[in-house]
């Protein structure tokens, strides 16, 4: 038996299951430029109560998502304060600065993913013809599969609205955080989620990472805010015909793939336990669906073997010297095992 590929290169590469699926092809459609898609009025509706917005706007990415965001919190000349980390800094080519003239303050992590709040304080600029005008403070949570505390969340967030600064939240795996969070608190994900969400202004959610749907990401706020992204959206050519199909696999999604990213979370603990011991291989314990190591030492010159190695095993993962392993919908514990025995063979441990 040929033993099928285990891609824990991200949660972006599910397949859409056969339920999903004949949700799609069911899905009644409409022209979402006229506003006649029944299915994305439905998804924006159910994402907007969810997460307790006004309104919601479908999206076809996560980087669309955060350029309409800043874009409907910023102007020309402005600046947002954004993590040296954060996707919508470092992974969107630049966007807000190329496309709407808006510079990023980058910010310092802390090892925890925070920002100090003494650093938010001093990045944000008086008013003065020198300096941009700092309108908004930028979070993501999960931050490199990190949950930020929540307490943290809400003193960051609180510190921003006393100065005036709108609050953007990037919450691709905003349902991971949940997740987590719901395991600490003894919650439920739903209402973390909504926790998390009311903290901020806008909310970008993706539905393509580990809800398992597709294609899509959704936009979060006021009715206001929502308009003046909605025009940014058309501008950035994001206005989709019949996006009924896509909106009803996001949707499909909400409904049944929440409560199960716990055993993303746990097939990550898994993994990280399998490896942990090997020499030269430094294992972080992954709060949610990502797992980070880093190959020190001998190890380190050894890393692109590695991923070759557990390629022809059929094991897939990215990164050099700091490797990544994403677990998801299309992850299961022989698929974890496989991957642990592969790399543990490499090593001869
Ligand atoms: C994936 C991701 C995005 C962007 O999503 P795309 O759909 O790939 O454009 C934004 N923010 C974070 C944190 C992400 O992980």
């Amino acid at each position: 038996m040929i033993n099928k590929t285990v891609d824990l290169r991200s949660d972006t590469v599910t397949q859409p299951t056969s339920a999903m699926r004949a949700v799609m092809a069911a899905a009644p459609v409409g022209d979402d430029v006229f506003g006649d898609d029944p299915s994305v009025n439905a998804l924006q509706e159910k994402i907007a109560a969810m997460l307790g917005f006004e309104a919601a706007l479908f999206v076809p990415t996560g980087t669309q998502s955060n350029l309409c965001a800043i874009l409907g919190h910023c102007q020309r000349g402005d600046e947002y304060l954004v993590g040296q980390q954060a996707h919508c800094y470092r992974w969107e080519g630049g966007g807000a600065a190329v496309l709407g003239s808006v510079q990023p303050q980058p910010l310092n992590h802390q090892t925890d993913g925070t920002f100090a709040l003494a650093d938010i304080e001093a990045a944000i600029k008086p008013d003065d013809a020198h300096f941009a005008r700092t309108r908004l403070l930028a979070l993501e949570n999960t931050l490199g599969g990190k949950l930020l505390p929540f307490e943290y969340v809400q003193q960051a967030t609180g510190f921003a609205k006393d100065k005036g600064l709108g609050r953007h939240l990037d919450g691709a795996r905003l349902f991971n955080a949940a997740v987590a969070q719901a395991a600490q608190t003894g919650g439920n994900a739903q209402a973390e989620a909504r926790r998390i969400a009311q903290c901020f202004d806008s909310v970008s959610v993706c539905f393509s990472k580990g809800l398992g749907a597709p294609i899509g990401s959704a936009l979060c706020g006021s009715r206001d805010f929502i308009a003046r992204a909605h025009r940014i959206r058309k501008m950035a050519g994001g206005g989709m015909r019949q996006a009924g199909i896509l909106a009803a696999a996001a949707s499909h999604a909400l409904d049944h793939h929440i409560e199960r990213l716990a055993q993303d979370h746990a097939l990550a603990r898994r993994l990280a336990g399998g490896l942990a011991g090997i020499a030269g291989l430094q294992v972080e314990v992954p709060q949610t669906n990502l797992l980070f190591v880093d190959l020190n030492g001998d190890a380190k010159p050894r890393s692109s073997a590695l991923l070759a190695h557990l390629q022809q095993r059929g094991i897939m993962a990215t990164g050099l010297y700091r490797l990544r392993f994403a677990t998801h919908l299309d992850v299961d514990e022989a698929g974890v095992e496989r991957a642990i025995a592969a790399v543990r063979e490499f090593f001869h441990a």
